[in-house]
């Protein structure tokens, strides 16, 4: 009896395998179709001056929207995107994307920046800074309006430090993405410039909570001072919170309270 249920248990473990299986490839055939026929779509968020509350620029956010499944969020597919390699174009996409959209508000008359999330796996690709230099050509956007937000794995990975340090070469903004929750070391920080620091969202939520994480903070606004980058503080949904980073040196913020992502058309001037 045993055996037959374990033989059972087997063909089950194998089915569900084989259907995970199946569902990746079916995922990694859609996203690659997604790529190539437009179905990616971005959303945009505000960047505020802390200061004044001026809207100074805005973080470009992909969404997939992905037929007979709704609009999903990059929590949904930049994994798979980046197992795959498909980031690489679909990353591509996003930052052509972003730049005609800065175009578009300076065109209007709004001289504002625009913010592009770029995966360490696509910075360290052949084809990175060339596609960057086509995305700036073929728009025209001036690069001191771009910044590239990349998180703290590039420090693992020698070739995407070295595409860094050519991007800042080329005028491009750099900000450090989600601040204090990855691998920074006091060392890298002080080697490497960068001009952005954006403090994660999870240290906006603790604020409140303790006298510790109040001081973590400061610490942070602080050090990016002294490196001679400016802060954006992530996630902001409080007055209290804009209040507290404003009066603690942080210089912009992000979050629902000043605005959720969106299409553009969402943020007339
Ligand atoms: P991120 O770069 O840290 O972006 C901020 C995320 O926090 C966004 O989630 C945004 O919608 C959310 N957020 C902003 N303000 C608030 C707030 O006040 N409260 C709460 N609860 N959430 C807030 P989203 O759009 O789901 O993006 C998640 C992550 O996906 C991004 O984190 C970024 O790392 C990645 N991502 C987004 N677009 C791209 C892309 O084009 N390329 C790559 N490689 N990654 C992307
Ligand atoms: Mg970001
Ligand atoms: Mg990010
Ligand atoms: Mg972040």
């Amino acid at each position: 009896v045993a055996k037959r249920e374990g033989g059972a248990r087997i063909r089950v473990f194998r089915r569900e395998m084989g259907e995970r299986l199946l569902a990746r490839q079916r995922d990694k055939a859609d996203l690659r179709v997604a790529v190539d026929e437009g179905q990616l779509v971005l959303h945009y968020q505000p960047i505020v001056d802390l200061a004044t509350s001026a809207v100074t620029g805005f973080e470009a956010l992909v969404r997939w929207q992905r037929p007979g499944h709704g609009l999903l969020g990059p929590g949904a597919f930049i994994d798979l995107a980046e197992e795959t390699g498909l980031i690489v174009p679909l990353g591509n996409r996003v930052l052509v994307g972003a730049c005609e959209q800065a175009v578009r508000w300076h065109t209007q008359g709004r001289m504002l920046g625009v913010t592009v999330n770029v995966s360490t796996r696509q910075l360290s690709s052949a084809s990175f800074l060339t596609s960057l230099d086509r995305a700036l050509a073929t728009t025209g956007l001036p690069p001191a309006r771009l910044t590239l937000e990349v998180t703290e794995s590039v420090w693992a990975d020698e070739s995407a430090m070295k595409a860094l340090m050519e991007v800042r070469g080329t005028g491009v903004r750099v900000a450090l993405d989600d601040f204090g929750t990855g691998y920074s070391s006091l060392s890298y920080l002080q080697r490497y410039p960068f001009d952005v620091v954006k403090i994660d969202k999870s240290f906006t939520w603790a604020l409140g909570d303790t006298a510790r994480t109040a001081g973590v903070v400061r610490c942070i606004i602080d050090l990016a001072e002294v490196l001679g980058a400016h802060t954006v503080a992530e996630g902001i949904e409080t007055p209290a919170q804009a209040a507290w980073l404003r009066d603690a040196g942080c210089a912009f913020a992000q979050g629902y309270l000043f605005g959720r992502p969106d299409l553009p058309d969402k943020w007339p001037a």
